[in-house]
């Protein structure tokens, strides 16, 4: 594997990752890009105790260019051409985004009043593109593909956990225009965030309450061992819907040893989540005959706090609850955080599983 790091024309970074050792990543970015905007700012709610990034420039952003690649911004550059990759072709890269939510390029913040603090939105926004062609998916790339954009992730969580402020960093893919992607092009994005997010903090407080071992271990534990609701696995990972599962469809996919990150996942974990992975994603897409919209989000620990505590996995969710219905999230969801969903986890597991293809 070989690293290249560079930059583009406004100073932000790309990394591309190369299966080989002679690729040639010396392309230049000639574009001429307005200044890199300044950071958000963080807002904290004094009520659920949650911080709340306002990004007020990412609404000019690039929304769904519909002219495919001769228009995509994440397709390699040509000779007539210039997209965000400078050079014609590439394995895996990462870059800065260019309209992030978090950065470290701090503007001025006036005191909003009220019981609220304000403070920079200090982090960092990446996007990873997963292969260089434009009309593959996730669920499409070979195991040594899979493999690559899992050391782009390792290398990303090392490197950003880093950062002076950082304190959890988000590998996550949203696929499909439901979702509310604004790019086709198969890719995700990183984010490293300047407070601990509060879907790990509540996770993170259940499990230091609960004495009887490692909470997480102990789900996987006993979901494989009910079994139910298991819809793949290997030696290494078990991919399974939790019993509370709040969305129609939602697949949890955990190595069997704890580790706290990406990057603490041997090469062999590694190699034996690709094909574990990709045919959850083949089921999912599988259910309806239709292209499974979904986000996969991985929870790491914590940088600086709750290490031991912390257990990666991957949480894999669809909107989707039939053929032609989707699942919004409405009041109950929107207003109060309570989950109604219409799907037994038992009956999503079971079809599932009944679309696994063990390719
Ligand atoms: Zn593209």
């Amino acid at each position: 594997m070989k690293r290249t790091i560079t930059h583009l024309a406004d100073g932000r970074e790309l990394i591309y990752f190369d299966r080989r050792d002679d690729a040639d990543r010396s392309a230049i970015d000639r574009r001429a890009l307005e200044p890199r905007p300044v950071a958000s700012e963080l807002r904290y709610d004094p009520l659920t105790e949650e911080w709340i990034a306002i990004a007020g420039h990412r609404q000019t952003r690039t929304f769904l260019p519909t002219g495919g690649t001769a228009e995509c911004p994440l397709c390699p550059s040509s000779e007539t051409r210039s997209s965000e990759i400078p050079s014609y072709d590439y394995d895996v890269v990462v870059f800065e985004n260019r309209f992030p939510s978090f950065s470290t390029n701090f503007g001025t913040y006036e005191d909003p009043g009220g019981l609220s603090e304000v403070r920079p939105a200090v982090g960092r926004c990446e996007v990873v593109c997963f292969t260089s062609d434009h009309d593959s998916s996730f669920s499409k790339l070979s195991d040594s593909q899979v493999e690559l954009v899992m050391e782009a992730w390792a290398d990303r969580t090392a490197e950003l956990s880093q950062i002076e402020g950082v304190e959890q960093v988000f590998c996550f893919e949203n696929r499909g225009a439901e979702i509310g992607i604004t790019l086709a092009h198969p890719h995700g994005q990183i984010y490293a965030y300047p407070y601990v997010t509060p879907r790990t903090k509540l996770q993170l407080g259940a499990a230091r309450r609960y004495t009887k071992g490692n909470l997480f271990a102990d789900v996987l534990a006993a979901e494989r061992q009910a079994g139910v609701r298991v819809v793949a696995a290997n030696e290494l990972w078990t991919a399974f819907v939790p019993a509370a599962a709040r969305w129609p469809f939602e697949v949890h996919l955990y190595p069997h040893r704890q580790v706290p990150d990406l990057a603490a996942l041997t090469e062999a974990e590694r190699a034996a989540f690709a094909p574990l992975y990709t045919s959850v994603l083949r089921a999912f897409d599988g259910l309806f005959g239709v292209v499974m919209p979904y986000i996969a989000a991985w929870h790491q620990a914590p940088v600086r706090v709750d290490r031991e505590l912390g257990y990666l996995h991957l949480e894999l969710f669809s909107i989707r609850r039939a053929a032609n219905k989707l699942k919004y999230l409405a009041g109950s969801e929107s207003a109060m955080g309570a989950f109604v969903n219409d799907v037994l986890p038992e009956e999503a597991a079971r079809m599932i599983r009944s679309q696994i293809d063990h390719k």
